[in-house]
């Protein structure tokens, strides 16, 4: 059994927002970390200097925290094997490509892009391979300490060897790439930075990784990868390539399928428990098939066979049923805190007390699926305008509404007279008590009468509990 100390990586490149697709990748490292007593390491591919930030990175970090994703190791985390920002490790790139060159597994290419362009097309046009043509592959060592000291700028370029390479990936099986796919590519730019082949195996190495758990995307650079990883004499971690996310047209997730940004499904009100739940199900299944379970569960039953081949389907609808069964089921104090995080600071829901509040949201979360919808609920709540409907009308047109309201009127001037803020569950109850045995009223039009006089509406959640919850001056303004 092999009883090496699971290491993995979440390794972002700070260009933009956190995107759905790397939270996955994120989550299903993490918790194999997690599930294997191993580590977690967030390392920043920042070497495409132009296009990484700083708030990008930043956004990575918050998206994790929010998630619940501790990593072990990371920018802000130091750990044995850091720095952990590539744009900070680049001598370490350079140390190793020299080693390389002197082992004449690489060497320096001084064509430049003009002429490599130049060439490629005219292969292109020939009808030939338009791979590296191999001109500086075989420059003599005096040439190349010649041109290097004129200050001639040169990049470094891998030699490519000729044969096939076969790797087992966890998710794929096998998999094979044949000889001659890719010609010499470079694995140092002239001006000094690294490609991403290239520094991902060198930190994947220094950085003792042993599972690479990736979108399949990354297939195809699984190849230079492990040429790289040969040239350095080590060998590859293990690789698990994980399933594209792709839209209802089976086309690649992309903005043209609507929001991917994890902070568009925070400010949408989801709970991370239903990202990281809703995500963990594109690519992966539970055990028993179960669709609901958080992070405490998923670390307990998550093994890396349990990838599913076929691409996952991104499924906003179930997204949000799945954000729905955590809205009912999380703490009311977190739910209370939510609320208060997405009301204006001027509504009257701050005025009530905390039993006022509590009853209100343990009444609506059964309503929806994001708590953002309980908001116009919630308004409701002090609107006294009466909706115009035909269901409304309907009601209106019986002849027992009519006694109803008037009645239910006398009852509200009481309780204002009394100065009672809101009615409460005994007063409904002695009102359907009079409604029903004095006034002979029942069934349907009792119920659906008392919902629209006292609600100004012909729908809506649990009667008695919506009734407590109205102020009684509110009511009245709907009754007159
Ligand atoms: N920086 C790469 C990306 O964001 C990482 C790929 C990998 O995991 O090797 O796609």
């Amino acid at each position: 059994m092999n009883t090496e100390l699971v290491r993995v990586r979440f390794a972002p490149s700070p260009t933009g927002q956190f995107h759905i697709g790397g939270v996955r990748t994120a989550l299903y490292n993490f918790i194999y970390a997690r599930a294997t007593g191993g580590v977690f390491v967030l390392r920043i591919e920042d070497t495409d200097l132009e296009r990484s930030n700083m708030e990008s990175e930043k956004l990575h970090m918050e998206g994790m925290k929010w998630l619940g994703m501790d990593y072990d190791e990371g920018p802000d985390k130091p750990g044995e094997f850091g720095p952990y920002r590539q744009s900070e490790r680049l001598e370490i790139y350079k140390k190793y490509a020299d080693e390389l060159i002197t082992k004449g597994k690489a060497f320096y290419c001084f064509c430049t892009d003009e002429e490599l362009l130049e060439k490629k097309e005219k292969a292109k046009a020939g009808g030939l391979n338009p791979n590296y043509d191999g001109t500086c592959r075989n420059l003599s060592h005096d040439e190349v300490s010649k041109r290097l000291q004129k200050g001639e700028k040169a990049a470094v370029r891998f030699k490519v060897p000729i044969k096939a390479f076969t790797f087992k990936d966890r998710v794929k099986g096998e998999v094979t790439f044949p000889e001659n796919m890719v010609g010499d590519f470079i694995i140092l730019r002239s001006n000094g930075l690294p490609v991403y082949n290239y520094c991902c195996v060198i930190d994947d190495y220094l950085m003792k990784i042993t599972h690479v758990i990736r979108g399949d995307d990354h297939l195809a650079n699984t190849l230079r990868q492990l040429m790289l990883y040969e040239a350095i004499s080590v060998s590859p971690p293990e690789f698990a390539h994980v399933s594209l996310i792709v839209g209802h047209d089976r086309q690649k997730l992309s903005k043209r399928h609507g929001a991917t940004s994890l902070n568009w499904y925070k400010d949408e009100t989801y709970f991370p428990e239903a990202v990281v739940n809703y995500m963990s199900l594109l690519g992966w299944s539970h055990p028993e098939e179960k669709s609901i379970f958080d992070l405490e569960e998923l670390k307990r039953v998550f093994t890396i066979d349990r990838f599913v081949k076929s691409p996952a389907t991104f499924d906003n609808e179930k997204f949000k049923w799945v954000n729905g069964q955590h809205l009912r089921s999380i703490s009311c104090e977190r739910l209370l805190d939510q609320i208060g995080n997405i009301l204006p600071q001027n509504h009257r829901y701050f005025e009530q007390d905390d039993e006022w509040r509590k009853n209100c949201v343990e009444l609506f979360r059964e309503k929806v699926d994001l708590s953002k919808d309980m908001w116009p609920m919630i308004d409701r709540l002090f609107d006294a305008s009466v909706e115009q409907s035909d269901g409304m009308n309907e009601i209106n047109s019986w002849e027992t509404t009519p006694v109803i309201r008037e009645y239910l009127k006398s009852e509200m001037l009481r309780l204002d007279a009394e100065n009672r803020e809101f009615p409460t569950i005994s007063d409904v109850n002695s009102w359907m008590k009079h409604l029903k045995g004095e006034l002979k009223i029942k069934g349907k039009p009792l119920f659906m009468g008392m919902r629209a006089v006292l609600t100004g509406q012909d729908h809506g959640p649990d009667l008695k509990m919506f009734v407590c919850l109205t102020p009684v001056k509110i009511i009245l303004s709907r009754l007159e």
